[in-house]
Protein backbone atom coordinates (compact mmCIF):
# COMPACT_ATOMS: atom_id res chain seq x y z
CA UNK A 1 0.00 0.00 0.00
CA UNK A 2 1.07 3.11 -0.83
CA UNK A 3 0.13 6.33 1.64
CA UNK A 4 -0.22 9.68 -0.25
CA UNK A 5 1.01 12.55 1.74
CA UNK A 6 2.24 15.76 0.78
CA UNK A 7 6.06 16.31 1.47
CA UNK A 8 6.93 18.11 4.38
CA UNK A 9 8.90 22.17 3.71
CA UNK A 10 12.55 22.04 5.17
CA UNK A 11 11.18 23.89 8.37
CA UNK A 12 8.13 20.70 8.93
CA UNK A 13 11.12 18.33 8.63
CA UNK A 14 13.62 19.68 10.98
CA UNK A 15 10.81 20.10 13.62
CA UNK A 16 10.11 16.38 12.83
CA UNK A 17 13.63 15.48 12.90
CA UNK A 18 14.15 16.99 16.04
CA UNK A 19 11.70 16.28 18.59
CA UNK A 20 12.55 13.07 17.54
CA UNK A 21 15.83 12.86 18.20
CA UNK A 22 17.48 15.89 19.91
CA UNK A 23 16.08 16.29 23.72
CA UNK A 24 15.33 19.84 24.24
CA UNK A 25 16.70 21.42 27.55
CA UNK A 26 14.06 22.74 29.59
CA UNK A 27 11.30 21.12 28.42
CA UNK A 28 8.72 18.71 28.93
CA UNK A 29 9.13 16.73 25.30
CA UNK A 30 5.16 15.77 25.43
CA UNK A 31 4.43 19.53 25.11
CA UNK A 32 7.35 19.43 22.76
CA UNK A 33 5.07 17.81 20.05
CA UNK A 34 2.15 20.22 20.41
CA UNK A 35 4.80 23.20 20.62
CA UNK A 36 7.56 21.95 18.06
CA UNK A 37 10.47 24.14 18.55
CA UNK A 38 11.32 26.62 15.94
CA UNK A 39 14.17 25.49 13.36
CA UNK A 40 16.43 28.86 13.12
CA UNK A 41 18.55 28.47 9.94
CA UNK A 42 20.69 31.39 10.21
CA UNK A 43 21.05 34.43 12.48
CA UNK A 44 22.37 38.27 11.76
CA UNK A 45 22.47 40.83 14.33
CA UNK A 46 19.53 40.99 16.57
CA UNK A 47 17.76 39.14 14.37
CA UNK A 48 16.98 35.19 13.61
CA UNK A 49 15.96 33.68 10.45
CA UNK A 50 14.18 30.68 10.11
CA UNK A 51 13.85 27.97 7.22
CA UNK A 52 11.04 29.69 5.50
CA UNK A 53 12.77 33.28 5.28
CA UNK A 54 10.66 34.64 8.41
CA UNK A 55 12.43 36.81 10.72
CA UNK A 56 12.39 36.73 14.71
CA UNK A 57 13.68 39.62 17.07
CA UNK A 58 16.01 37.67 20.05
CA UNK A 59 13.93 39.57 22.79
CA UNK A 60 15.99 37.43 25.50
CA UNK A 61 19.51 37.17 23.40
CA UNK A 62 19.25 33.12 23.18
CA UNK A 63 19.02 32.99 26.80
CA UNK A 64 21.01 35.65 27.73
CA UNK A 65 24.15 34.93 26.99
CA UNK A 66 24.16 36.95 22.85
CA UNK A 67 25.62 40.80 23.93
CA UNK A 68 26.10 42.07 20.25
CA UNK A 69 23.94 39.91 18.23
CA UNK A 70 24.29 36.75 16.19
CA UNK A 71 27.59 36.16 13.64
CA UNK A 72 28.85 39.72 14.81
CA UNK A 73 31.92 40.58 12.77
CA UNK A 74 34.46 41.12 15.23
CA UNK A 75 33.63 38.26 17.26
CA UNK A 76 33.89 35.90 14.65
CA UNK A 77 37.29 37.42 13.45
CA UNK A 78 38.73 37.11 16.79
CA UNK A 79 37.55 33.34 16.85
CA UNK A 80 39.10 32.71 13.17
CA UNK A 81 41.88 34.31 14.35
CA UNK A 82 42.84 31.70 17.30
CA UNK A 83 40.74 28.86 15.48
CA UNK A 84 43.97 29.10 13.29
CA UNK A 85 46.34 29.07 15.67
CA UNK A 86 45.44 26.91 18.70
CA UNK A 87 42.20 25.85 19.03
CA UNK A 88 42.60 24.48 22.55
CA UNK A 89 45.21 23.15 24.72
CA UNK A 90 44.90 21.85 28.13
CA UNK A 91 45.28 24.40 30.68
CA UNK A 92 46.73 22.22 33.38
CA UNK A 93 51.08 21.80 32.92
CA UNK A 94 50.20 24.01 29.86
CA UNK A 95 49.16 27.79 29.43
CA UNK A 96 47.95 30.12 26.43
CA UNK A 97 48.15 34.06 25.69
CA UNK A 98 43.89 34.12 25.53
CA UNK A 99 43.59 32.80 29.06
CA UNK A 100 46.64 34.51 30.48
CA UNK A 101 45.23 38.04 28.84
CA UNK A 102 41.41 37.10 30.30
CA UNK A 103 42.22 36.69 33.75
CA UNK A 104 44.81 39.40 33.70
CA UNK A 105 41.80 41.72 32.33
CA UNK A 106 39.11 40.98 34.31
CA UNK A 107 41.21 41.07 37.48
CA UNK A 108 42.20 44.61 36.33
CA UNK A 109 38.18 45.04 36.38
CA UNK A 110 38.30 44.42 40.29
CA UNK A 111 40.88 46.65 40.67
CA UNK A 112 43.15 44.13 41.36
CA UNK A 113 40.61 42.53 44.73
CA UNK A 114 39.96 39.38 43.08
CA UNK A 115 43.43 38.93 41.31
CA UNK A 116 42.78 34.85 40.49
CA UNK A 117 41.02 33.41 37.66
CA UNK A 118 39.85 29.70 37.70
CA UNK A 119 38.01 28.37 34.32
CA UNK A 120 35.21 26.15 33.58
CA UNK A 121 32.59 25.41 30.44
CA UNK A 122 29.29 26.23 31.96
CA UNK A 123 27.93 28.84 34.36
CA UNK A 124 26.91 25.40 36.62
CA UNK A 125 30.02 24.81 36.64
CA UNK A 126 31.57 28.05 37.55
CA UNK A 127 29.35 27.79 40.63
CA UNK A 128 30.44 24.33 41.51
CA UNK A 129 33.87 25.35 41.40
CA UNK A 130 33.20 28.69 43.85
CA UNK A 131 31.28 26.01 46.19
CA UNK A 132 34.39 23.53 46.30
CA UNK A 133 36.46 26.42 46.71
CA UNK A 134 34.96 27.54 49.44
CA UNK A 135 34.37 24.81 51.63
CA UNK A 136 38.40 23.46 50.37
CA UNK A 137 40.05 26.95 51.78
CA UNK A 138 38.03 27.12 55.06
CA UNK A 139 39.03 23.52 55.57
CA UNK A 140 42.76 24.11 54.40
CA UNK A 141 42.87 26.79 57.02
CA UNK A 142 41.46 24.14 60.20
CA UNK A 143 38.30 25.49 59.79
CA UNK A 144 36.89 22.08 58.36
CA UNK A 145 33.39 22.44 60.31
CA UNK A 146 32.55 25.63 57.94
CA UNK A 147 30.87 23.54 55.57
CA UNK A 148 27.13 25.04 54.99
CA UNK A 149 25.78 27.22 51.92
CA UNK A 150 22.85 29.80 52.37
CA UNK A 151 21.25 31.23 48.91
CA UNK A 152 18.45 33.49 48.45
CA UNK A 153 14.86 32.38 48.14
CA UNK A 154 13.70 32.04 44.49
CA UNK A 155 17.63 32.11 43.50
CA UNK A 156 18.36 30.47 40.47
CA UNK A 157 22.18 29.16 40.32
CA UNK A 158 22.09 26.10 37.88
CA UNK A 159 21.11 22.66 37.59
CA UNK A 160 24.42 20.50 38.44
CA UNK A 161 23.64 18.53 41.98
CA UNK A 162 25.93 21.11 43.35
CA UNK A 163 24.27 24.23 41.67
CA UNK A 164 20.87 23.09 42.06
CA UNK A 165 21.43 22.29 45.93
CA UNK A 166 21.77 26.33 46.21
CA UNK A 167 18.61 27.13 44.25
CA UNK A 168 15.63 27.51 44.59
CA UNK A 169 12.95 27.49 41.74
CA UNK A 170 10.75 24.73 42.25
CA UNK A 171 9.97 23.43 39.01
CA UNK A 172 14.06 22.33 38.61
CA UNK A 173 14.47 21.39 41.73
CA UNK A 174 11.52 19.16 43.59
CA UNK A 175 12.50 15.95 41.12
CA UNK A 176 15.96 16.14 42.88
CA UNK A 177 15.54 17.35 46.04
CA UNK A 178 16.36 13.66 47.90
CA UNK A 179 19.84 13.96 46.30
CA UNK A 180 20.72 17.31 47.22
CA UNK A 181 23.00 19.30 49.72
CA UNK A 182 20.96 20.84 52.46
CA UNK A 183 21.25 24.69 52.14
CA UNK A 184 19.87 27.71 54.17
CA UNK A 185 17.41 29.16 52.19
CA UNK A 186 16.83 32.74 53.29
CA UNK A 187 14.00 35.31 52.72
CA UNK A 188 15.08 37.79 49.55
CA UNK A 189 15.22 41.03 48.63
CA UNK A 190 12.36 42.48 45.99
CA UNK A 191 11.49 45.86 45.38
CA UNK A 192 7.73 45.11 44.72
CA UNK A 193 7.45 44.48 48.66
CA UNK A 194 10.33 46.84 49.61
CA UNK A 195 11.60 44.20 52.33
CA UNK A 196 15.14 45.09 51.79
CA UNK A 197 15.64 45.83 55.48
CA UNK A 198 13.37 42.53 56.39
CA UNK A 199 16.10 40.44 53.71
CA UNK A 200 19.02 41.67 55.50
CA UNK A 201 17.70 41.19 59.21
CA UNK A 202 17.07 37.56 58.28
CA UNK A 203 20.21 37.13 57.05
CA UNK A 204 22.04 38.09 60.09
CA UNK A 205 19.73 36.40 62.23
CA UNK A 206 20.82 33.09 60.31
CA UNK A 207 24.85 33.99 60.56
CA UNK A 208 25.00 35.12 63.83
CA UNK A 209 22.97 31.36 64.74
CA UNK A 210 25.12 29.33 62.74
CA UNK A 211 27.98 31.43 60.88
CA UNK A 212 30.71 29.25 62.63
CA UNK A 213 29.38 26.35 60.22
CA UNK A 214 28.67 28.53 57.30
CA UNK A 215 31.34 28.03 53.87
CA UNK A 216 29.22 30.48 52.24
CA UNK A 217 26.07 32.72 50.78
CA UNK A 218 25.92 33.33 47.14
CA UNK A 219 23.38 35.60 45.79
CA UNK A 220 22.22 37.24 42.14
CA UNK A 221 23.29 40.43 42.26
CA UNK A 222 20.79 43.22 41.48
CA UNK A 223 18.03 40.75 39.70
CA UNK A 224 17.25 37.19 40.37
CA UNK A 225 16.77 36.34 36.76
CA UNK A 226 14.96 33.05 36.55
CA UNK A 227 12.99 34.21 39.82
CA UNK A 228 11.01 36.62 37.10
CA UNK A 229 13.46 39.54 37.19
CA UNK A 230 13.13 40.22 40.55
CA UNK A 231 14.91 43.42 41.01
CA UNK A 232 16.71 45.19 44.51
CA UNK A 233 18.00 48.23 45.59
CA UNK A 234 22.15 47.94 45.80
CA UNK A 235 22.07 49.23 49.62
CA UNK A 236 21.64 45.39 50.02
CA UNK A 237 24.49 44.31 48.49
CA UNK A 238 26.74 46.25 50.71
CA UNK A 239 24.32 45.38 53.96
CA UNK A 240 25.31 41.52 52.59
CA UNK A 241 28.77 42.00 52.10
CA UNK A 242 29.24 43.70 55.46
CA UNK A 243 27.76 41.22 57.26
CA UNK A 244 29.51 38.24 55.64
CA UNK A 245 32.49 40.18 56.99
CA UNK A 246 31.36 40.04 60.33
CA UNK A 247 30.39 36.60 60.91
CA UNK A 248 33.46 35.69 58.40
CA UNK A 249 31.43 33.96 55.53
CA UNK A 250 32.50 33.69 52.11
CA UNK A 251 29.91 36.01 49.63
CA UNK A 252 29.89 34.62 46.09
CA UNK A 253 28.35 37.25 43.43
CA UNK A 254 26.47 34.71 40.79
CA UNK A 255 27.17 37.47 37.97
CA UNK A 256 26.64 34.76 35.36
CA UNK A 257 23.39 36.51 34.28
CA UNK A 258 23.96 39.71 35.30
CA UNK A 259 27.47 40.54 34.33
CA UNK A 260 29.15 41.74 31.34
CA UNK A 261 27.23 45.10 31.32
CA UNK A 262 23.90 43.68 31.62
CA UNK A 263 23.06 46.39 34.49
CA UNK A 264 24.53 48.96 33.39
CA UNK A 265 28.26 48.36 34.83
CA UNK A 266 30.49 45.58 33.84
CA UNK A 267 30.00 43.76 37.23
CA UNK A 268 26.66 44.22 38.57
CA UNK A 269 28.34 44.26 41.72
CA UNK A 270 29.91 48.15 41.11
CA UNK A 271 26.59 49.39 41.75
CA UNK A 272 27.94 49.14 45.89
CA UNK A 273 30.19 51.14 44.46
CA UNK A 274 33.19 48.79 46.33
CA UNK A 275 36.31 51.48 47.66
CA UNK A 276 38.36 48.93 48.79
CA UNK A 277 39.76 45.49 47.68
CA UNK A 278 37.63 44.15 51.44
CA UNK A 279 34.18 45.28 49.79
CA UNK A 280 34.38 43.30 46.86
CA UNK A 281 32.83 39.91 47.32
CA UNK A 282 34.98 37.09 48.14
CA UNK A 283 33.77 34.93 44.54
CA UNK A 284 32.71 36.29 41.45
CA UNK A 285 30.99 33.67 38.61
CA UNK A 286 31.11 34.78 34.98
CA UNK A 287 29.26 32.78 31.83
CA UNK A 288 27.04 33.58 29.56
CA UNK A 289 27.73 37.13 27.80
CA UNK A 290 31.29 36.82 28.44
CA UNK A 291 31.95 35.23 25.20
CA UNK A 292 29.24 37.01 23.69
CA UNK A 293 27.00 33.88 23.12
CA UNK A 294 29.47 32.07 20.79
CA UNK A 295 31.31 29.66 22.96
CA UNK A 296 30.63 28.26 26.29
CA UNK A 297 33.04 29.54 29.03
CA UNK A 298 32.46 30.07 32.95
CA UNK A 299 35.30 31.70 35.15
CA UNK A 300 35.51 32.01 38.95
CA UNK A 301 37.35 35.02 40.12
CA UNK A 302 38.86 34.78 43.35
CA UNK A 303 40.89 36.80 46.25
CA UNK A 304 44.41 36.84 47.13
CA UNK A 305 43.24 35.25 50.54
CA UNK A 306 41.09 32.49 49.20
CA UNK A 307 44.08 31.57 47.06
CA UNK A 308 46.71 31.80 49.87
CA UNK A 309 44.65 29.19 51.87
CA UNK A 310 46.01 26.30 48.77
CA UNK A 311 49.28 27.42 48.50
CA UNK A 312 51.00 24.40 49.94
CA UNK A 313 53.90 21.72 49.14
CA UNK A 314 51.11 19.55 50.01
CA UNK A 315 49.45 18.41 46.38
CA UNK A 316 45.83 17.55 48.40
CA UNK A 317 45.69 21.05 49.91
CA UNK A 318 45.74 22.50 46.15
CA UNK A 319 42.40 22.73 44.32
CA UNK A 320 42.26 19.54 41.77
CA UNK A 321 39.27 20.55 39.88
CA UNK A 322 39.25 20.40 36.37
CA UNK A 323 37.20 19.84 33.16
CA UNK A 324 38.69 18.71 29.79
CA UNK A 325 37.97 22.31 27.94
CA UNK A 326 38.64 24.44 31.19
CA UNK A 327 40.18 27.82 29.67
CA UNK A 328 38.85 27.02 25.81
CA UNK A 329 41.39 29.06 23.58
CA UNK A 330 38.49 29.64 20.93
CA UNK A 331 36.42 30.44 23.91
CA UNK A 332 39.13 32.58 25.98
CA UNK A 333 39.78 35.03 22.59
CA UNK A 334 36.00 35.46 21.79
CA UNK A 335 35.92 36.77 25.61
CA UNK A 336 38.89 38.93 25.08
CA UNK A 337 36.87 40.27 22.15
CA UNK A 338 34.15 40.92 24.13
CA UNK A 339 36.31 42.70 26.68
CA UNK A 340 37.47 44.82 23.77
CA UNK A 341 34.04 46.24 23.30
CA UNK A 342 33.71 47.21 26.57
CA UNK A 343 37.47 48.89 26.97
CA UNK A 344 36.20 50.78 23.95
CA UNK A 345 33.00 52.52 25.74
CA UNK A 346 30.47 49.87 25.84
CA UNK A 347 29.10 51.08 28.92
CA UNK A 348 28.14 54.09 27.51
CA UNK A 349 26.07 52.65 24.58
CA UNK A 350 24.32 50.77 27.29
CA UNK A 351 23.57 53.53 28.85
CA UNK A 352 21.65 55.47 26.14
CA UNK A 353 20.37 51.70 24.70
CA UNK A 354 18.59 51.39 27.93
CA UNK A 355 17.01 54.79 28.29
CA UNK A 356 15.74 53.84 24.60
CA UNK A 357 13.64 51.17 25.76
CA UNK A 358 12.44 53.05 28.70
CA UNK A 359 11.11 55.81 27.24
CA UNK A 360 9.70 52.96 24.40
CA UNK A 361 7.63 51.14 27.40
CA UNK A 362 6.50 53.72 29.47
CA UNK A 363 3.47 53.99 28.09
CA UNK A 364 2.96 50.45 28.99
CA UNK A 365 2.87 51.76 32.40
CA UNK A 366 -0.77 52.64 32.16
CA UNK A 367 -1.51 48.88 30.78
CA UNK A 368 -4.93 47.81 33.09
CA UNK A 369 -3.08 44.16 33.19
CA UNK A 370 0.87 45.14 33.39
CA UNK A 371 2.03 45.52 37.10
CA UNK A 372 5.45 46.34 38.24
CA UNK A 373 7.08 47.58 35.15
CA UNK A 374 10.60 47.68 35.97
CA UNK A 375 14.26 47.79 34.46
CA UNK A 376 17.81 47.47 35.50
CA UNK A 377 19.93 48.41 32.89
CA UNK A 378 19.09 46.00 29.36
CA UNK A 379 16.90 44.24 31.69
CA UNK A 380 13.00 45.03 31.30
CA UNK A 381 10.30 43.26 32.98
CA UNK A 382 6.56 43.80 34.19
CA UNK A 383 4.14 41.44 35.51
CA UNK A 384 0.71 39.93 33.66
CA UNK A 385 -2.40 40.82 35.93
CA UNK A 386 -4.45 37.29 36.01
CA UNK A 387 -2.09 35.80 33.29
CA UNK A 388 -4.40 32.63 33.03
CA UNK A 389 -3.64 29.06 31.75
CA UNK A 390 -0.52 28.48 29.83
CA UNK A 391 0.12 31.79 29.49
CA UNK A 392 3.97 32.12 29.08
CA UNK A 393 3.36 28.95 26.41
CA UNK A 394 0.59 30.98 24.64
CA UNK A 395 2.51 34.56 24.82
CA UNK A 396 5.71 32.82 23.56
CA UNK A 397 3.53 31.70 20.16
CA UNK A 398 1.38 34.88 19.40
CA UNK A 399 4.80 37.00 19.72
CA UNK A 400 6.30 34.94 16.85
CA UNK A 401 3.76 36.00 14.31
CA UNK A 402 4.82 39.49 15.52
CA UNK A 403 8.18 38.62 14.59
CA UNK A 404 9.61 38.61 18.29
CA UNK A 405 11.18 35.48 19.81
CA UNK A 406 10.41 35.72 23.79
CA UNK A 407 9.77 33.51 26.83
CA UNK A 408 8.01 34.73 30.08
CA UNK A 409 8.71 33.08 33.12
CA UNK A 410 5.40 32.42 34.82
CA UNK A 411 3.17 36.10 34.01
CA UNK A 412 6.29 37.77 33.76
CA UNK A 413 7.54 39.01 30.46
CA UNK A 414 11.08 40.13 29.99
CA UNK A 415 13.01 41.62 27.32
CA UNK A 416 16.90 40.99 27.68
CA UNK A 417 18.05 41.66 24.20
CA UNK A 418 21.31 42.04 22.49
CA UNK A 419 22.90 45.63 23.19
CA UNK A 420 22.09 46.59 19.58
CA UNK A 421 18.94 48.74 20.81
CA UNK A 422 18.06 52.34 18.32
CA UNK A 423 15.23 54.12 18.39
CA UNK A 424 13.83 51.98 15.47
CA UNK A 425 14.49 48.52 17.61
CA UNK A 426 13.00 50.29 20.91
CA UNK A 427 9.76 51.14 19.14
CA UNK A 428 9.40 47.86 17.09
CA UNK A 429 10.09 45.99 20.23
CA UNK A 430 7.19 47.77 22.43
CA UNK A 431 4.76 47.84 19.67
CA UNK A 432 4.98 43.73 19.21
CA UNK A 433 5.21 43.52 23.20
CA UNK A 434 1.59 45.22 23.23
CA UNK A 435 0.02 43.58 20.98
CA UNK A 436 0.83 40.12 21.88
CA UNK A 437 -0.27 41.19 25.19
CA UNK A 438 -3.37 42.18 24.21
CA UNK A 439 -4.22 39.51 22.05
CA UNK A 440 -3.21 37.18 24.35
CA UNK A 441 -5.16 38.33 26.98
CA UNK A 442 -8.41 38.55 24.84
CA UNK A 443 -7.88 35.20 23.70
CA UNK A 444 -10.46 32.90 25.04
CA UNK A 445 -8.86 29.58 26.64
CA UNK A 446 -10.96 27.56 23.62
CA UNK A 447 -9.46 29.42 21.07
CA UNK A 448 -6.13 28.91 22.68
CA UNK A 449 -6.47 25.32 22.21
CA UNK A 450 -7.68 25.48 18.67
CA UNK A 451 -3.85 27.15 18.35
CA UNK A 452 -2.29 24.88 19.90
CA UNK A 453 -4.23 21.96 18.02
CA UNK A 454 -2.88 23.63 14.43
CA UNK A 455 0.10 23.11 15.82
CA UNK A 456 0.12 19.62 16.00
CA UNK A 457 -0.98 19.32 12.53
CA UNK A 458 2.23 21.89 11.30
CA UNK A 459 4.33 18.95 13.16
C1 LIG B 1 22.15 30.60 33.73
C2 LIG B 1 22.62 30.79 35.10
C3 LIG B 1 23.44 29.83 35.72
C4 LIG B 1 23.81 28.52 35.06
O1 LIG B 1 24.54 28.69 33.89
P1 LIG B 1 24.54 27.49 32.82
O2 LIG B 1 25.52 27.93 31.78
O3 LIG B 1 23.12 27.42 32.29
O4 LIG B 1 24.93 26.26 33.53
C5 LIG B 1 23.90 30.09 36.98
N1 LIG B 1 23.58 31.23 37.63
C6 LIG B 1 22.80 32.17 37.07
C7 LIG B 1 22.51 33.42 37.82
C8 LIG B 1 22.28 31.98 35.79
O5 LIG B 1 21.45 32.89 35.26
Amino acid sequence: MTSISTPLTPQQDWQRRSVAAVWHPCTQMARAEVVPPLPIARGAGPWLYDYEGRRYFDANSSWWVNLFGHTDAGLNAAIKSQLDTLPHVMLAGCTHAPAVRLAERLSARTAGALGHVFFGSDGASAVEIALKQSFHSWRNTGRAEKREFVCLKNGYHGETIGALAVTDVKVFRDAYDPLLMRAHIVESPDARLGNEADALAAMRALLSERGAYIAAVIIEPLVQGAAGMVMYDAAYLRGLRALCTEFEVHLIVDEIAMGCGRTGMFFAWEHAQPQAPDQWPDFITLSKGITGGTMPLSLVLTTEAVYQAFWSEDVSRGFLHSHSYTGNALACAAANAVLDRFDAGQLQANAEQAQLLNQAFAPLASHPRAAHLRQQGMVLAFDVIEPGLRFAERFHLAARAHELLIRPIGGTVYLMPPYLIDAEAAAFLARAVRLTLDEVLSESTESSAQTLSKEVHVA
